[in-house]
């Protein structure tokens, strides 16, 4: 089995037969779901434990039911009410939550790298569900499923990412793995919202969308993170979906097939036209929510896989 991982941590460090083993996987998954009775063994008797220090609705819910499915038990912590408002440190928390030997941990975290730094400290597998503007590994393999499902292919594809690139983990994952997977990426977007470095990412970047999007497979749209901005990166919201904002006129530079992505949370009007989100003839946004599942019952499975090679084998998994 080409999966040696024992976190999934970020897309940077998985390879492309690791991806792939994955992928496959999921669509078996996918095909569960579809049935009414959706029951599977593969984490049969293992605890999750899903820790959110940030909002969260597709993902938390996804990975639920994805440890449920699968026969988990899954504890979802409320991080708001636990001790780290009383002070405690992340590592402590991890540390005494790691006492009560969960299997799998799910964290998500508003830092760069604190994931990271939480799976060096803890006996179990950690898995990222996004950790500041770094990564968020599942999203995009949710949307790699869902491209290969559509498109019929994962590899040499024109692909638009479009938006606020700066502040966002799904972009830096998705730049990683739709490159891996040896596919042409462009980033669009204003200057203000590019990442610093952006010459090193192995992508093409455009200011204007008309000609970012010509001839493209897949649009790939992304929110404004105001949460993460810290002064004026755009004029108004108004302008911005005037220059940015996806909407069938943008849209029709693009292949006539392109598919339209978005991770959610939406905000219409600002960086997509709602109609065109809605158009089940365009957007696959409703697939990725749906293949979120089937990815997430894959990553724990082959996960948990690993974690029994590691106790039967004295733990030489890295
Ligand atoms: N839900 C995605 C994330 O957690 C995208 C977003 O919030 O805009 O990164």
């Amino acid at each position: 089995m080409a999966f040696r991982a024992r976190h999934l941590l970020g897309i940077e460090h998985l390879g492309p037969d690791e991806i792939i083993t994955l992928l496959d996987l999921a669509e078996t998954y996918v095909t569960l779901n579809r049935q009414p009775q959706k029951h599977g063994r593969a984490l049969e008797g293992l605890t999750q434990i899903n820790m959110f220090f940030e909002a969260s609705t597709r993902t938390q819910a996804s990975f639920e039911l994805a440890g449920k499915r699968l026969g988990a038990d899954v504890m979802n912590m409320a991080m708001a009410a636990s001790s780290l408002k009383k002070g405690e440190t992340l590592i402590d928390t991890a540390m005494t939550l790691n006492a009560m030997h969960p299997d799998l941990l799910v964290v998500r975290h508003p830092h760069s790298g604190a994931v990271d730094l939480l799976a060096q400290k803890v006996n179990c597998a950690v898995l990222n569900a996004g950790d500041g503007r770094h990564e968020h590994p599942t999203q995009a393999l949710l949307d790699a499923l869902t491209i290969r499902r559509a498109k019929g292919r994962l590899h040499r594809l024109n692909i638009a990412i479009c938006g606020d690139i700066a502040h966002s983990r799904v972009a830096r994952s998705n730049i990683l793995l739709l490159g891996k997977m040896e596919n042409r990426v462009r980033l669009v977007g204003p200057a203000t919202l590019m990442p610093s470095q952006v010459d090193q990412l192995g992508v093409e970047v455009y200011d204007d969308m008309r000609k970012g999007l010509d001839g493209c497979d897949v649009v790939m749209m992304l929110r404004l993170q105001k949460e993460r901005m810290d002064g004026g990166f755009i004029p108004s919201e108004r302008e911005y979906y005037h220059r940015y904002g996806l909407d069938a006129e943008k849209l029709s530079h693009a292949k006539p097939d392109a598919i339209v992505m978005h991770p959610g949370p939406m905000n219409r009007g600002v960086e997509i036209d709602g109609l065109l989100a809605d158009d089940i003839n365009r957007s696959v946004i409703q697939d990725q929510v749906e293949m979120g599942v089937a990815v997430r019952m894959a990553a724990m499975d082959l996960l948990a896989r690993n974690l029994t090679a590691a106790t039967t084998t004295g733990g030489v998994l890295v």
